[in-house]
């Protein structure tokens, strides 16, 4: 018996090698730009299938990735010649209204999250897109809509089911393990596969919110303005200000699309009522040449941009925290960001404050609690001919833009060439976080990911 059928007996979900039907499929992340050719890709079923897979990875000296919802721009969820554990199958989300939690399996998304805790009239922070896993998202802090109220998704952790490296299942929570938990909290992928994560909801329903488009000629005024308004605007109010080539939508006048323009998205998560008067502001600062603001379920904004980011687009992102948002980045912005080279492609600016900062830098593995904004630059475009001249477009924005930003940025949105950035990204945690792999994965086991060495 080989060593893969060995595995094979010991999992309930599939084991997929190099010619086995389905390989091309199952070793493929969404960023198209990754070409990897993984060993093994073992489709999970349940929290035995990991720890078999993991004990498997170790006592072979495999490489091993960590897959949930594939995101990972760096493509940390595939590998060469190693195994994948792959969590696709394990996207179970059972909702406990009346303590108002909500547990997911490891491999859901955004949109199964959603869809399960709305049906109770309940929502935590989540991304921007349906299809982004809810582990890969949480671990590493999670921004969202709902940032500024409800804090980053990982402050609204309760628990983690985790598989350590050597296969031990454990319980993370502020009761059990709490440096594990502590860790978990921002820290990604380095400390052991996450089967199921428990959060904490919030009363949210539906929103008031949408896109509002304005011409480039305003963006200064846009900008300006946005940096003054959300410093203080109510805390269930989210929005972030985007460069956006105009997609063909009904809401964009025919003759404008394809044209190039500043947006800002808006989600009101309080009361409805008081949607339209939140918003208002918005609206005000310069003529709006499109909008698509209204009433809708929140799953409904968490899904609004699937369409322009599906899976097989080519990927390069950077990233930045931003304490001010001075006149000089704004100036760097407007260089940059009106020359986005494709309708997949944006920055976006979004605001950690408010519940963000009501959290100490030590009490998580998330260090940046006096940012006002983690910012990135997100290059996508379908066309592998356009990779060199997008990532440079990338790259420029980013060097703008650096020199008015924080030393870190959010590991979620950092490049796969960020790694020398991880210190700075944890500042005064990293050693914690050091001390806490050490413990949990002396070996490094989780090394595909922004990684912390042991
Ligand atoms: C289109 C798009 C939109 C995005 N929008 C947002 C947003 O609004 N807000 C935001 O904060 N981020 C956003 N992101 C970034 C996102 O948080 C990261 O890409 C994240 O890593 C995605 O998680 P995933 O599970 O989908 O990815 P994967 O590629 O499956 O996982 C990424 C890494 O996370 C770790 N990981 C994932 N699952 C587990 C697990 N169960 N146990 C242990 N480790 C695990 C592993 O290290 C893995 O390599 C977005 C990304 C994309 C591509």
């Amino acid at each position: 018996m080989t060593m893969v059928d060995e595995l094979r007996e010991q999992v309930r979900g599939a084991v997929i090698a190099p010619d086995d039907e389905g390989y091309e499929q199952a070793r493929r992340v969404y960023n198209a730009m990754i070409e990897r050719r993984p060993a093994l890709v073992v489709r999970c079923a349940n929290a035995g299938d990991v720890v078999a897979a993991v004990r498997f990875a170790g006592e072979h000296d495999l490489d091993l990735a960590v897959r949930g919802g594939a995101h990972s721009v760096p493509g940390f969820g595939t590998c060469d010649g190693g195994v994948v554990i792959d969590l696709s199958g394990m996207r179970g989300v059972r909702v406990d209204p009346a303590n108002r939690t909500a547990r997911a399996e490891g491999g859901a998304t955004w949109g199964d999250f959603n869809a399960a805790t709305h049906a109770f009239g309940l929502a935590t922070t989540g991304g921007i897109v349906s299809t982004t896993g809810v582990s890969g998202l949480t671990l590493g802090g999670g921004i969202g809509y709902l940032s500024r109220g409800c804090g980053l998704s990982c402050d609204n952790l309760v628990s983690a089911d985790v598989v350590t490296a050597d296969g031990r299942f454990l319980v993370a929570s502020e009761q059990e393990h709490p440096d594990l938990f502590w860790a978990l909290r921002g820290g990604g992928g380095n400390f052991g596969v996450v089967t199921s994560l428990e959060f904490r909801l919030h009363p949210i329903r539906d929103i008031y919110g949408g896109p509002i488009f304005f011409e480039l000629q305003d963006g200064r005024d846009v900008l300006r303005f946005y940096r003054d308004f959300i410093a203080d605007a109510p805390e269930e109010l989210g929005a972030f200000p985007a460069f956006q080539i105009a997609p063909p939508l009904p809401f964009i006048p025919e003759d404008r699309h394809g044209d190039t323009f500043i947006g800002i998205v808006a989600c009101w998560a309080g009361p409805l009522e008081q949607g339209e008067r939140a918003v208002e502001p918005i609206r005000q600062v310069a003529p709006v040449v499109a909008e698509l603001v209204g009433p809708m379920p929140y799953p409904a904004i968490n899904s609004a941009f699937d369409a322009l980011v599906p899976p097989g687009l080519q990927h390069y992102w950077k990233a930045n925290f931003v304490t001010e948002l001075t006149d000089q980045i704004i100036e760097a912005h407007l260089a940059h960001g009106p020359k986005v080279p494709a309708v997949n492609s944006t920055m976006h600016i979004y605001p950690i404050n408010g519940a963000c900062h009501q959290v100490e830098p030590d009490a998580t593995a998330f260090a940046y609690r006096d940012a006002n904004f983690a910012t990135v630059i997100a290059g996508m475009w379908p066309d592998p001919a356009d990779n060199q001249a997008n990532t440079e477009w990338v790259h420029a924005y980013y060097d703008a833009t650096a020199p008015y930003s924080e030393e870190g940025g959010y590991i979620n949105f950092m490049g796969g060439d960020d790694q020398d950035r991880i210190r700075a990204n944890y500042r005064g945690n990293y050693e914690r976080l050091v001390a806490v792999k050490r413990l949990y994965d002396p070996g490094n086991l989780f090394h595909l990911n922004q990684n912390v060495k042991p």
